[in-house]
Parts: structure tokens; C-alpha cells; sequence
């Protein structure tokens, strides 16, 4: 099916022909004509699967002309999340007279009191400081007919959900309501059954499911090797660009420190850098100046960042559902990638609790010419070892004396 029988308006459908689009994502097949019948959606997707314009294309259709509003809300964990939905839907729009905006923190109030003031269609926000411009009168929310809560999940281990609420009540009743959710924890559940009417849930694919254009493996390493192994494996690695997941900001900013002293351009991307210091990282990495980009699950979560051709998680994630996000920063749009992820002994329980989220088991490799130093983990999936918490088939994959190589890297 063409996006011309979904029932798009004209010149947003030209928005569509101009970035390119041909045919769109089943997610969009599924949540355009849904929004444009005006049911309330939740909406299941991995990232990168196009779900910006799975909401933001029937919602500027529906908009049609420009009028006094805000008369859509769309609320966002982070500022760049924010800045990047509202560079789409800028594009998608580009042929109407709607006018769009973007509201965060971390800048000052100006730009965006002038714009508020000056009236837009459409604010895509962070919700503390839309929650400012609110209380200082700058906006009003009476006019919203649509509203997204995008990354509901991401905005609750934020802490944003009592702000979210608190924005919900100030938008009318009378509204349509979409909700972007990887995992409905119960306080997204709570949300749903407070701020939704008869929602449809359109599920993608199995969310728990690896993009199949990523290859996925784990270097297992003593805790004492797991910079030189990172170094290693990026000499070994025959990149385009690079993200290197760290659990922490610290932890972030040592390790491109340590990436830096090793000749790589990098670049940091994490909550506790200014809002123009995270401009330029993401900039700079958008266009080929900085090779690696060294990021915390909070700051880069959901991000377009175009041809990753490698993703390390450095530190393994603590939530499964974030080894998911993490790794399908690769193999977007298309083209394959790779997702290594670096595991020490302590990390055992992360990454059972991973491979039984995602109900696969992860190969186990080696990287050739490095000196290993020994760890427990190399008995793993020994007969009589093999305590491990994957269900099934966990001695499938026989590791120790039977790793595979590690797989090459992408040449342009
Ligand atoms: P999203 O999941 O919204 O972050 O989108 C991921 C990427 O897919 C973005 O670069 C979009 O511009 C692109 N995209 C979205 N829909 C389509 C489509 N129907 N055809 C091709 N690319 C798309």
C-alpha cells in the first residue's frame, strides 16, 4: 500500500514525496489510519522504524490550516529527541502554512517565549520546562486536540511522569491521544487508563526482537581488561562511526578520555554537558568529525543518528529493554551493523536477564591477538557450569573452547 491511500492530505503527502519516502513502514500503515479516524493509539515500535511519522503525518493532516492553538503537544524525554521531532515534522510540513515549535530546557526562554508568544500549531516539548512557560503564562494547553506522549516509558524512568500529568490536565478533554511505549511498566498502564478513551495498541514485529540487520555478540573479559579489549577492538574493527554505551556520565567522560589518548576523534554526549557542548557532539559525529561517540542510555535514547556502523556497550545494560534501544542505533534504515557488548563476571545476571527478554541466546566470541587473562566466565556453558538464567537451549552455544572470531567490520 502507497501512502496516497492512507488518506493524507495533499500537501502532506508532498512533504512525504519530498523526504524520499515510498512506501511506509508497517507501523505507519497501521497507526496513520487509526490517528486519522480519531482513535487514541499506543503505539509499540522499535526506534527507527518510523514512528515519527506514524503520529506526525495524520496529526498535520488533521491540522490542515494554521490557527490559534498550540493545538498539538508532543512531549519528549530529552531535548535532542525533542529538537529531532521537530526537524521532522518541520519537513513533513514543509508545504503547509503550520507553524511548529520546539520547547527545552537547558537554553534560555527568549527564542521560545517569542515563538509561543507569536502562536504555533504544533510545540514539541521536554516537559519541565513546558511546564515553566505554563506557569509563567507564555502558553496555554486549552487548545490541544492532539497529544503524543512519545517514549512514555523513557519519560517514567526520567522521573517526568508527575509532570506529564500534571501537563495532561491542562489539555481539554475533548483530545486525541497517542502514546509511544517500548514496555508498559504498570505506571504506564495507570497513564493509559487515566489519560486515554478506548485506545487501539498497534505492535510492531515482536519489540523484543533485535533488528535482523544486526549482528549481536559478547566479548567476555576479565573486569581488568575491558578498556584494553574496548582499544582492541576498535583497532580490529574496520568502522564507519561508532557508539560506545557507558553506564555512567563519569564513566563516559573516562572512557573518551581514554579513546582520545588512543588517537580516535570522539566526541561525549551525556546529560551533564551543556545543551550546545551536546549540539556539537551530535553534530560534529552527524558528519563525520568525530569517529566514536561515547553516550550514556538517557542521552542517546531514540536518536536518529544516521549509518552507525558499530555499536559497543561498554557497560552492559541494566534494563533488557535498553539493550534493544542500544543496539538499534545500527543496522537502521536498511543497512546492516554490528553490536558488541563487553561482559565481565559481575555482568552474568544483566546479560541472562537480556537473553531471556529477548529470547535468543547472544554468541559468546573472541577477539583474536589479545592477550586474555582468564576469567570464570570462560567456563560458561560447561557441562555441570552452566548455572546461567537463559532458558532452554543455554548450552546450545558451547563457549568455551568453541568461540567464533570475531566478525569483520564494514569497509565503505
Ligand atoms: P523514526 O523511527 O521516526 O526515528 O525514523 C527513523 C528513520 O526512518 C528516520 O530517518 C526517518 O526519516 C526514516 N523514515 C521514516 N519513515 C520512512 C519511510 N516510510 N520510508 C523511508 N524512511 C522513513
Amino acid at each position: 500500500m502507497s501512502f496516497t491511500e492512507l488518506g493524507l492530505s495533499e500537501n502532506i503527502l508532498q512533504g512525504v514525496r519530498a523526504m524520499g519516502y515510498v512506501e511506509p513502514t508497517p507501523i505507519q500503515l497501521r497507526a496513520i489510519p487509526l490517528v486519522l479516524a480519531g482513535k487514541d493509539v499506543i503505539g509499540s515500535a522499535q526506534t527507527g522504524t518510523g514512528k515519527t511519522a506514524a503520529f506526525a503525518l495524520p496529526i498535520l493532516s488533521r491540522l490542515g490550516n494554521a490557527g490559534p492553538g498550540p493545538r498539538a503537544l508532543i512531549l519528549e524525554p530529552t531535548r535532542e529527541l525533542a529538537a529531532q521531532v521537530e526537524t521532522a515534522i518541520r519537513d513533513y510540513a514543509r508545504f503547509t502554512n503550520l507553524k511548529i515549535t520546539v520547547v527545552y530546557g537547558g537554553v534560555g526562554y527568549g527564542r521560545q517565549t517569542d515563538e509561543l508568544k507569536a502562536g504555533a500549531d504544533v510545540v514539541v516539548a521536554t516537559p519541565g520546562r513546558l511546564l515553566d512557560h505554563l506557569e509563567k503564562g507564555t502558553l496555554r494547553l486549552d487548545k490541544v486536540e492532539f497529544l503524543v506522549l512519545d517514549e512514555a516509558d523513557r519519560m517514567l524512568d526520567m522521573g517526568f511522569l508527575p509532570d506529564v500529568r500534571h501537563l495532561v490536565e491542562k489539555c481539554p478533554r475533548q483530545r486525541h491521544t497517542a502514546l509511544f511505549s517500548a514496555t508498559i511498566p504498570p505506571q504506564i498502564e495507570t497513564l493509559i487508563n487515566w489519560a486515554m478513551h478506548d485506545p487501539e495498541t498497534v505492535e510492531i514485529g515482536a519489540r523484543r526482537t533485535p533488528a535482523e540487520t544486526v549482528k549481536h555478540v559478547i566479548y567476555p573479559v576479565s573486569d581488568t581488561q575491558k578498556s584494553d579489549l574496548l582499544l582492541k577492538l576498535l583497532d580490529q574493527v574496520s568502522y564507519d562511526s561508532v557508539i560506545v554505551f557507558c553506564r555512567t556520565k563519569h564513566g563516559a567522560d573516562r572512557i573518551a578520555g581514554l579513546l582520545k589518548k588512543n588517537q580516535h576523534a570522539v566526541c561525549v554526549l551525556h546529560s551533564n554537558r551543556t545543551q550546545k557542548e551536546r549540539e556539537q557532539a551530535l553534530q560534529g559525529f552527524r558528519d563525520g568529525r568525530f569517529e566514536v561517540l561515547v553516550a550514556t542510555d538517557i542521552a542517546a535514547r531514540g536518536l536518529d543518528i544516521a549509518d552507525v556502523s558499530h555499536v559497543v556497550n561498554y557497560d552492559v545494560p541494566q534494563h533488557p529493554e535498553d539493550y534493544i534501544h542500544r543496539i538499534g542505533r545500527t543496522g537502521r534504515a536498511e543497512s546492516s551493523g554490528d553490536a558488541f557488548t563487553i561482559m565481565t563476571a559481575e555482568d552474568a545476571p544483566h546479560v541472562y536477564a537480556i537473553e531471556r527478554f529477548i529470547s535468543q541466546k547472544i554468541a559468546r566470541v573472541k577477539l583474536p591477538d589479545f592477550d586474555y587473562r582468564y576469567t570464570v566466565l570462560f567456563e560458561e556453558g560447561k557441562p555441570g557450569q552452566a548455572k546461567g538464567g537463559f532458558p532452554g537451549k543455554a548450552r546450545a552455544v558451547r563457549v568455551h573452547g568453541g568461540y567464533h572470531f570475531a566478525p569483520g567490520g564494514r569497509r565503505r
